[in-house]
């Protein structure tokens, strides 16, 4: 049977999140040994090249200016520094390096052309690098293209419904529109989500029905346990269970069988066993180094020792899709446009987002 559907409902989802949890695990793994080796895991680095500041306000974020949290705000970072720690994380087993700027969205001008030049060097470095910088025109995507971007980054987050509650300056079809605008280009594309943020069963189904839906799906498909940060106005939810974290990837696998499921932040909060039980649901994706962004993760070494433990090997750069070829800002034939989208701004209240911009006021 092929698994490969585009056509998900969000009760078929629920109903595969539910099983009784062995047959769950057998399902997905099922699925997973068809379409990929189960003993080989891909190991990516997040770095932030330019981080806190940014003017949106995601509920889980504590780079959103408008909270008070402990975040050192950066000015972006330079290309040989970027060099330096690409090469550090290649050293280390990474395959490919995953740089975060916060940013609503991308301008063009000197920031966005060092970014350009970021991706070539790291691409000539014969890594995969992937890019997150916020909401992209088609153009803008056509130029990562041509530099030599092999991802680019944009979480769906939660399902429609819930993306409300979690987030005013922005909406659902802005990050519809810019997975879109990479499609036009031949940049993969990494979209996924958190949980634990508040949202229900049917918020994580719907999550999956819209990822899903995507055709192609998304090569790569992030899961995040939320991390709660102090000042963010998710500060007091309790982490997710692990089972949920299981049952989130073995779904994700199961209705996504050829992509890369990744488990991204909120691993310090898993132990090994439950890790391990992500991977036989179908995770075949981590992220490495000592922070995530701005939040903690294991230690990469700590990582290495777990891979031995199970047997893990790490995926080889380039493996599931081709190297692409970096064209030199001199030799480019995109220009910047300059263009101004309208990205919309619904600037509805989020009563847990006012009450904490309300107490950073009186912190700051
Ligand atoms: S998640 Fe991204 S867009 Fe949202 S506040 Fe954080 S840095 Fe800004």
């Amino acid at each position: 049977m092929d698994y490969t559907r585009y056509d998900w409902t969000k009760e078929e989802i629920l109903n595969i999140y539910n099983k009784p949890l062995m047959e769950l695990l057998y399902e997905a793994a099922t699925v997973h040994r068809k379409h990929h080796d189960p003993n080989t895991v891909q190991v990516s680095t997040l770095l932030s090249i330019k981080t806190g500041g940014c003017s949106e306000d995601c509920g889980y974020c504590p780079q959103a200016a408008r909270y008070h949290t402990d975040i050192e705000k950066n000015d972006l970072m330079s290309v040989s520094h970027v060099k330096a720690q690409a090469l550090r994380a290649k050293e280390s087993g990474s395959s490919r390096v995953c740089m975060g700027a916060a940013w609503r969205n991308v301008k063009d001008g000197p920031e966005f052309d060092q970014v350009l030049e970021m991706v070539r060097t790291i691409n000539k470095l014969d890594m995969e690098v992937c890019c997150t910088l916020g909401m992209i025109t088609e153009n803008q995507a056509k130029r990562l293209a041509e530099a030599g971007l092999y991802a680019y980054n944009h979480n769906l987050d939660t399902s429609e419904d819930y993306y409300k509650d979690v987030i005013s300056t922005r909406a659902f079809e802005d990050r519809l529109e810019t997975i879109d605008n990479v499609r036009k280009s031949n940049v993969t594309v990494c979209s996924g989500g958190i949980i634990g943020m508040g949202e229900k069963l049917e918020d994580r189904a719907g999550m999956l029905v819209a990822l899903s839906s995507l055709n192609p799906q998304p090569e790569s498909v992030p899961i995040n346990a939320l991390v709660a940060v102090e000042g963010t106005p998710m500060e007091d939810i309790e982490p997710v269970a692990i089972w949920d974290m299981v049952r989130m990837v073995a779904s994700t696998r199961i209705v996504m069988p050829e992509t890369q499921v990744r488990l991204s932040a909120g691993r310090t909060q898993m132990s090994r066993e439950g890790q391990a039980l992500c991977f036989f649901a179908g995770a075949n994706s981590i992220f490495a180094g000592d922070k995530l962004l701005t939040t903690p993760n294991p230690d990469v070494n700590e990582d290495m020792e777990m891979f031995a433990l199970l047997g893990l090997n790490n995926q080889k750069p380039f493996e599931k899709h081709a190297q692409p070829e970096t064209v030199e800002a001199l030799d480019s034939v995109l220009q910047a446009l300059g263009e101004k989208p309208k990205w919309t701004r619904p600037g509805h209240t989020i009563e847990r987002n006012e009450a904490a911009k309300v107490k950073s006021k009186i912190v700051k």
